[in-house]
């Protein structure tokens, strides 16, 4: 809006006709009081004010405003009279632009010097829009990168205080921050401590483990300082995410050197113990069958034998289990695979197996199996594994139900599906896991937790998918599928 100050009210009629006809949004004031109170109020683009006005004359209005902060930017354009020059006009007005227009008013040169001011007074309302927009930017700015400051300061002083060793790592992988701990296995803040050669992978594959969005454990051996003595720790690397990007890694080492030996003691004492054990088992196996030939076939102490074979087998199957887990962790659970009939070997266990369980119910659907590349005897276990289970984990019911067909993708399905107890969702991880029991399970049967994480090496060895389908109280489905074998 323009704001035209004038003494004579035919003057401002004048001046208001011109400017209205071109669209300028005009106000009006008939002394230099009533003007300065009309600034304080409203935002003008442009003020006109005529020079000689009684009581405050145009420079005494424009002292007025150059000195008021919300005004000093508005431009003027003085009236007057006489051909003033120009260094009068500017007089106690040098801050805002300013122009003269002599009287009698030329129209075409006020509308030019009244367009120029306006949009000059446009372009510079713009810019200090923006500038107030680029000030708030830098100080949002500011402010966010004391808070991250603060919070790196705060993490380091956490970091200080824990009795692991401890460090931060940008991004990109380099290390950033290291505590005191630090530098027991490391002379140089970016030096990483030494790692055991045969763990070396993880300094050569730093960037790689760190190209991961979660978090990382991975177990390694390092060494103090002028030490050989390599200790297991567990590196953890939990990324630091703003808006999705991890913009830090803090990590962390903590010596597991004692659990690793405790663990290693138990699998060596549960090696030696089932080897040892295995031995007499044989003999007394041995002794107990003799028995059972010799003893007469109706007599009552057949049936002691008989009982006491049942049980030396599940004797002999459990030590058999303890002895393939002594394997896998030694990296000796070894067979061949070759082209095996996988319908032929089904229908063999299942004959043993409905023989073992009467009472069940072991129903087939699905196609005939195809041949498969495989090892016989352990994708035995599997099935008297799945099986065995399905019957052990549902007591109320008899009905099994096998599944055999070939996949989309031309791989054996084979499923055991029961409809005893199930299994709760946040088991179905860990289900395949060493020694891993679900508490529910204990109630109805007793196990070591062993026998799925054998049937999962052994898969793993034919390269199958494997896994479980269940729902607590609703009975599951343990399956795996194993490429068909080719004709070579
Ligand atoms: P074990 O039966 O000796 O405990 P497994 O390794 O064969 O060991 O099984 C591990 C656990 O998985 C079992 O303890 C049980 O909790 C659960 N599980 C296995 N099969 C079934 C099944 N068919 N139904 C319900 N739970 C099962």
């Amino acid at each position: 809006m323009i704001l035209i100050v004038d003494d004579k009210p035919e003057n401002i009629f004048s001046l208001k006709s011109i400017l209205e006809l071109h669209s300028f949004p005009v106000d009006a004031a008939l002394n230099g009081e009533e003007a300065l109170k009309k600034t304080l109020k409203n935002n003008y683009s442009l003020i006109i004010l005529d020079v000689q006005m009684p009581g405050m004359d145009g420079f005494e209005v424009a002292e007025y405003l150059s000195g008021n902060n919300n005004t000093r930017d508005i431009p003027i354009l003085f009236l007057s009279a006489m051909n003033t020059e120009k260094k009068f006009i500017t007089k106690g007005y040098s801050s805002g632009a300013i122009d003269y227009i002599i009287k009698p008013i030329d129209p075409d040169i006020l509308l030019l010097k009244v367009k120029t001011f306006h949009r000059l007074y446009e372009q510079n309302r713009e810019l200090n829009l923006a500038q107030k927009k680029l000030q708030l930017e830098i100080e949002f700015r500011k402010r966010a990168q004391q808070q991250i400051q603060d919070k790196a300061q705060e993490l380091n002083s956490i970091l200080g205080s824990i009795p692991q060793v401890a460090f931060t790592a940008d991004a990109g992988g380099s290390i950033d921050f290291v505590n005191d701990h630090w530098y027991q296995y490391s002379n140089s803040f970016a030096g990483f401590p030494e790692v055991h050669p045969d763990d070396a992978f993880i300094v050569t594959e730093w960037k790689k483990i760190l190209s991961s969005t979660e978090s990382i454990e991975l177990e390694l051996r390092i060494a103090k300082l002028y030490s050989s003595n390599f200790r297991y720790h567990l590196l953890k690397m939990v990324p630091v995410k703003e808006n999705d990007a991890i913009v830090k890694w803090v990590g962390t080492f903590t010596d597991i050197e004692e659990q690793k030996q405790a663990v290693k003691r138990k699998d060596e004492f549960l090696s030696i113990a089932s080897h040892e054990l295995k031995t007499p088992l044989t003999s007394i196996k041995a002794y107990v069958q003799l028995l059972g030939r010799l003893v007469a076939a109706d007599s009552q102490t057949k049936g002691f034998v008989d009982r006491t074979m049942v049980q030396v087998n599940k004797l002999d199957n459990l030590i058999n289990d303890l002895l393939d887990v002594s394997k896998i962790e030694n990296g000796k659970l070894k067979f061949d695979l070759g082209k095996i009939d996988f319908e032929r070997l089904l229908c063999a266990t299942l004959e043993m197996l409905r023989q073992i369980y009467p009472g069940i119910n072991i129903t087939r659907t699905g196609n005939a199996a195809p041949f498969i590349q495989g090892n016989a005897e352990r994708l035995e276990q599997v099935i008297i594994n799945f099986i065995s289970n399905a019957v052990k984990y549902s007591p109320d019911s008899k009905e099994i139900e096998l599944i055999t067909k070939i996949t989309a993708s031309n791989e054996l399905y084979f499923g055991v599906k029961d409809s005893g107890i199930g299994i709760s969702p946040e088991s179905h991880e860990n289900i395949f896991g060493k020694f891993y029991r679900v508490a529910e399970a204990s109630r109805h049967a007793q196990g070591l937790g062993i026998g799925l994480y054998i049937c999962s090496e052994i898969l793993k060895r034919h390269n199958a998918e494997y896994g479980v389908i269940s729902e607590y109280g609703k009975g599951s489905l343990f399956y795996f599928t194993i490429p068909v074998a080719g004709n070579s």
